[in-house]
């Protein structure tokens, strides 16, 4: 039976507050450095081997601790950005406890789960726990804008990987995540012709309603069913009344279950694109994070992270999402990914954004034991 010993929620919380307290806007390399230093030093401390990797494009650094071990390692993943800029804790969102609930700027997405990960590996480490693998712990900067520079990490880390393991928040009822939608984005802009809207209307060709067609197009390819949306938003164009348009765009937002489904849409929508009647429209863009499809191996994941929370006293429910994270990268190189592992709460990216304090020191307990005996 692991042995780890975790401390309680109060003791976890406290050192979460100097977290939270600590503002990382995604934005700002320098503040998110600011805080993988102190991890950086927290983990040497206890004899972690820790490499730096310095940022890049205005992000800031990933940091990367191992602990020793044989054999294709564990990776646990979290993210020290987010969505919250400066001046959130001192205005609108200070943090502050209410009963259970601890609130303040990305505490629940997800400096909770990120410092769980870096606290159960630091403990593996400070007490000299034996784990099954060697453990690989990978803290990044940039996931609230689409990870643009730890992505390459995080795959070159997780392939040859055994598992990968995900503290983004818990969803409803503590639920962890074993698929995850996968992602498209895509830009659009239509040119047409300009004309004088009463004296030349017959010469005008109106990039408004080529707009205007190609988002209904675009809305007929959601099939709930299946599991496929598409969203338009933002949409432009257009100067004054009496003007026929000859600029319009727009952004679109898809989300698909399978690759294969992926691959298909994005056909399709690229396949809108084309100059007809004096209507130019251009398309750019594609899937940007591949679909988290569920596999047997996670499935047993799973079923492990279920029998550790039930010894620490809580259901563990699961859970297929919409959003996407850093697991949709894993899980697409065929690495078995658990994700949603963090701690419970609501909110993400809104102001009421909390956890629920207590649950910290049982879900971390749960981390702990996945870390230290996955075989
Ligand atoms: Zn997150």
């Amino acid at each position: 039976m692991p042995t780890t010993e975790l401390g309680s929620s109060e003791r976890l919380l406290n050192e979460l507050r100097l977290w939270v307290e600590h503002e990382t806007p995604t934005t700002d390399a320098a503040a998110v450095n600011g805080l993988m230093d102190r991890c950086q030093a927290d983990l040497v401390a206890v004899g972690g081997a820790v490499e730096r990797l310095p940022g890049r494009d205005g992000y800031g650094d990933t940091l990367v601790c191992r602990t020793p071990g044989q054999g294709a390692p564990i990776v646990i993943a979290g993210h020290l950005d987010t969505v919250w800029d400066h001046g959130t804790l001192a205005g609108p969102m200070p943090f502050r406890i209410e009963g259970a609930k601890a609130f303040g700027p990305g505490i629940y997405d997800m400096k909770a789960g990120s410092f769980m990960a870096f606290h159960s590996v630091r403990e593996i480490l400070r007490q000299g726990t034996r784990t099954k693998r060697p453990i690989t712990l990978l803290l990044t900067p940039d996931e609230e804008v689409g990870s643009p520079t730890s992505r390459a990490p995080i795959e070159q880390l997780a392939k040859g990987a055994r598992a990968v393991l995900i503290p983004e928040p818990a969803g409803a009822g503590g639920a962890c995540v074993t698929a995850r939608k996968g992602v498209g984005r895509f830009e659009v802009a239509i040119q047409g012709v300009s004309a004088h809207a009463g004296g030349n209307w017959s010469e005008g060709r109106s990039a408004v309603v080529a707009l205007a067609r190609l988002i209904t197009q675009v809305h007929a390819l959601t099939d709930l069913a299946a599991g496929i949306t598409t969203n338009v938003a933002p949409i432009w164009g257009g100067t004054r009344p009496n003007v026929i348009p000859p600029e319009a765009g727009c952004e679109i937002d898809l989300r698909v279950p399978t690759i294969a489904e992926g691959e298909r849409l994005e056909a399709l929508i690229l396949g809108m694109a084309g100059t007809t009647d004096g209507i130019t429209i251009r398309i750019t863009g594609g899937m940007n994070r591949p679909p988290f499809a569920e596999t047997p191996a996670i499935v047993e994941l799973y079923t492990r992270a279920k029998g550790f929370a039930a010894a620490h006293g809580y259901e563990l429910p699961v859970q297929h999402r919409g959003g996407g994270s850093d697991g949709n990268f894993t899980a697409a190189l065929g690495v078995p990914t658990l994700d949603g592992l963090g701690c419970t709460g609501a909110g993400a990216h809104a102001p009421h954004e909390h956890i629920l304090w207590p649950d910290l020191a049982p879900r971390c307990a749960t981390l702990c034991d996945l870390l230290e005996s996955i075989d």
